[in-house]
């Protein structure tokens, strides 16, 4: 029989690494906490049309990227390829909007894009995500920039890539709109197919393209912000001056219109060098228009996804083990197993990590299994130990040997 193996561009994360997930987690919500963020869990699978609506249907993730079925024959359900639409989904639908001015909230968890694996793009990743909801001044989008760039230096990692832009809202990006299709049309035919599509019913996705030629041409395309009107210009240059008031360097990028419709406003992305076009580590904005679109009040919203494994992986080389035992119990004989054994995990109830070896095995390769643990201590415990009530203490690191009472065993290790 073949082995039964993951699905593609479906990821195991290994003890090692989902240790040193954890690691970056509890920085991640230390910062979180510090700026009155509360964490909320939503489901991974939704109604389709919440993403339809919500994202866009001539996104490349509506049109080519969603995990969607039906169930059992019945509704049309999607696995969640972005966390913002079912957050918003979950702050209408239980009205949150009523119990505070402003919300703050962050989740963690899966998301499912049917991409083409490769390195930094999986088909389930994970992403860490955040939205402040019902604040529309611009210090909220520069405090929700500034709260990023503090967490990445918090987790280790400096100097990156800050790009912002504005896409106006949805009355100057028309304007825009308009112009980027009359210069694009002289230069259809050197699109790519797809942009030749998105030409006639989404132009500003063509920003978005990842091929080189289409690239080249969208550089010598208008530039949004000769466009956006007084109130837009008027908030971007708050956020900008905001940002500049914590000495925050960044880009202004005018091509970077990221990949979703419900964008206005204020975008950001966070981009390290040599990742290819996987050198997004965090894409974010401003959706003012999206929690009305989707069935709300209007009601303003601006937030952040972290794309959880492409952060990983410019950590790489910090990883730490997770810690080791402090004590491996090293038994002899059936009687000293079983003392062994309630020793063992009485100590675990009372907080401190052991481990023994349940096989039998001989003292050499017990020793050799303590050693390979890297535990601080072994206690060594025989028949003759367990009549006395003791056993022999071996300090790992110093190699010396004590007999120690077994039921004062706690006063003699130093944790
Ligand atoms: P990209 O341009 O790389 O496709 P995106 O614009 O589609 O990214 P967003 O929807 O803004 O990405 O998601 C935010 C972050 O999630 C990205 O910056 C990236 O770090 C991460 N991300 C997105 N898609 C994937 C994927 N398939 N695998 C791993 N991480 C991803
Ligand atoms: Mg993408």
């Amino acid at each position: 029989m073949n082995n039964i193996t993951a699905v593609k561009g479906f990821k195991d994360i290994l003890p090692e690494e989902a240790h040193h997930w954890h690691q970056v987690e509890r920085i991640v919500r230390g910062v979180f906490a510090d700026f009155g963020f509360q964490e909320i869990h939503v489901p991974i699978l939704e109604k389709t049309e919440l993403f339809t609506k919500g994202i866009g249907d001539t996104t490349d993730i509506v049109e080519k990227e969603m995990y969607t079925f039906r169930d059992r024959g019945e509704d049309s359900l999607t696995l969640r390829p972005e966390a913002t639409s079912s957050i918003l989904r979950a702050y209408i639908e239980h009205s949150m909007f009523s119990r505070s001015s402003v919300t703050k909230l962050f989740s963690i968890g899966p998301m499912f894009r049917r991409e083409r694996p490769q390195k930094g793009r999986y088909r389930q990743f994970h992403q860490i995500d955040v939205e402040v909801l019902g604040a529309e001044e611009p210090q909220a989008d520069a405090e929700l920039i500034l709260m990023l760039v503090h967490l990445f230096k918090m987790v280790g990692l400096e100097n990156l890539s800050l790009d912002i832009n504005s896409l106006g809202c949805p009355e100057c990006r028309l304007i825009f709109r308009q112009k980027v299709i009359d210069f694009l049309q002289d230069t259809h035919d050197s699109l790519c197919p797809d942009c030749q599509r998105l030409l006639v019913n989404n132009p500003l996705r063509v920003f978005d393209c990842k091929n080189d030629s289409c690239r080249r041409l969208i550089q010598d395309a208008p530039s949004i912000l000769d466009f956006i009107c007084e109130g837009c210009r008027c908030h971007f240059n708050q956020v900008r001056t905001c940002l500049d008031m914590f000495g925050m360097p960044y880009n202004l990028n005018t091509r970077m219109v990221r990949g979703l419709d419900y964008y206005t406003r204020t975008t950001f992305e966070i981009t390290v060098p040599h990742m290819g076009s996987q050198n997004a580590v965090v894409g974010g904005g401003r959706y003012d228009g999206l929690i009305r679109d989707l069935g709300g009040p209007d009601i303003p919203g601006i937030g952040f996804a972290i794309g959880f494994e492409r952060l990983m992986s410019l950590l790489q080389d910090r990883q730490e083990s997770p810690p080791p035992p402090v004590l491996f119990i090293a038994a002899l004989g059936s009687e000293a197993q079983a003392a062994a054994f309630k020793l063992c995990n009485r100590l675990r109830l009372e907080g401190i990590r052991v481990e023994m070896d349940y096989a039998g095995k001989s003292l050499k390769s017990q020793m050799k299994k303590a050693d390979k643990s890297g535990s601080l201590y072994t206690l060594i415990l025989g028949e003759r130990e367990i009549q006395a009530g003791e056993g022999e203490l071996r300090d790992m690191g110093s190699s010396k040997q004590r007999t120690v009472p077994l039921d004062n065993l706690k006063s003699h290790i130093v944790q």
